[in-house]
């Protein structure tokens, strides 16, 4: 038989779900495992939120709608956009995708020529590197300072002509540092003086913590030159709803559109619907949300801390990245194999040395984690 893609065949299978597939089939065997790998809330979708899918199902909303979403959505968010993120947007920026993955996969196809270079912040999530891959362009990688986890001028080495965009992930996954002023002004500085397409993965700005989350596209002239990705997932724990989106300037999104156009269509209809109801609605859900991670997040930090281990900034999003003593493979393992806990290995988010705890958990669990890391070491 011949070959199959070799372009493929050199992507990384995602670490972080194959964690996450390996606690649940520990579970499946009756392993009492407590998954901290993934990054989920623990939460159920709000209820008027799926009230207004069911409505929409048995309204008959079953048919393909506009590729780019449906009206009522792409308005709402641009509403969203213009009024919370501070940049002005409409409808036509705006391309409502499957999840904010597929967005951020069809931002690659749309930007990247084989060989473009993209500057990946490290530690980073684990799919910005394969989306990049499989568009053909080349990522580059830029280590975060860990003392800081916010940006200083040693970015502008990474930058030559080739440069084509760059990654900017505040609130952080897997860190879960947000960026300060200063440190996205240096990004935009940047992407201004040398031309360069930024891309802003945004989907945790709801979950920050005594911070102030800033959005890339609202500094200067950068809304002409930044995607922006956002999504439901995170903030109103719809991640089995596959709703994500992307705003930017029109040309970038027509041509986002064309991948989607020729590969999934469109998101699903009735489960726009929902995410209408979800921006449309009451946020207090939100808040309340963000107000039991912080709980949960000032707890597992103090106890990680109090155990000796020393963690990153734990500002936003629901992570407590810590660093460990030893090889983060082995020590995952460990906590895994001998003490049921499912933690993701920095080394999957090029931080070999550190491990990702997802606080996406009821306490309850979280104080069981921590007694059994506790006690495995
Ligand atoms: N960006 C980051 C930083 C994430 O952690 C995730 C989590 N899956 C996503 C994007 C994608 O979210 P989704 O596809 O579920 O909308
Ligand atoms: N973003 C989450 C995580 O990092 C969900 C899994 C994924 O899409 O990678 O765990």
């Amino acid at each position: 038989m011949k070959p199959l893609s070799a372009k493929i065949a050199g992507v990384a299978e995602s670490a972080t779900i194959a964690i996450s597939n390996k606690a649940k089939k520990m579970q499946r065997e009756g392993i009492d495992v407590i998954s901290l790998s993934i990054g989920e809330p623990d939460f159920d979708t709000p209820r008027h939120i799926t009230d207004a899918c069911i409505t929409a199902l048995n309204r008959g909303e079953t048919h393909y709608a506009p590729s780019n979403g449906i009206p009522e959505l792409t308005g709402a968010i641009a509403e969203k956009i213009t009024k919370e993120n501070k940049f002005p947007c409409t409808p036509q920026q705006v391309i409502v995708a499957c999840g904010a993955k597929d967005a951020i996969y069809e931002a690659c196809e749309a930007v990247l020529n084989p060989g473009d270079e993209t500057i990946i912040l490290t530690p980073a999530w684990v799919s910005y590197e394969p989306c990049i891959q499989i568009a053909g362009g080349k990522p580059v990688f830029h280590a975060i300072n860990p003392k800081t986890f916010q940006l200083d001028d040693s970015l502008l080495e990474r930058v030559n002509r080739k440069t084509k965009m760059i990654i900017v992930n505040s609130p952080s996954n897997p860190t879960g540092a947000v960026f300060n002023k200063k440190s996205m002004q240096l990004v935009a500085d940047l992407c201004e003086d040398r031309d360069i397409y930024a891309m802003s993965d945004e989907i945790y700005e709801k979950m920050v913590y005594g911070k102030e989350h800033i959005s890339l596209a609202s500094l200067g002239d950068m809304a002409q030159r930044t995607i922006t990705i956002n999504g439901f997932s995170k903030a109103y724990a719809m991640t089995g709803w596959r709703l994500g989106y992307a705003v930017g300037p029109k040309e970038i999104i027509t041509e986002m559109s064309k991948v989607q156009q020729h590969s999934v269509s469109q998101a699903t209809t009735f489960a726009m619907w929902g995410a209408v109801a979800a921006l449309k609605g009451d946020q207090r859900c939100v808040e309340e949300m963000r107000k039991e991670f912080d709980r949960r997040r000032i707890y597992m930090i103090n106890e990680l801390n109090a155990m000796g281990y020393e963690t990153a900034p734990a500002e936003g999003a629901f992570y407590a990245f810590v660093k460990v003593k030893g090889d983060d493979m082995e020590v995952a393992s460990r906590w895994l194999d001998k003490g049921h806990v499912a933690a993701t290995p920095g080394s999957a988010f090029y931080a070999p040395g550190w491990i990702r705890l997802s606080y996406a958990a009821s306490m309850e669990k979280l104080k069981e984690a921590m007694k059994r890391i506790k006690r495995v070491g």
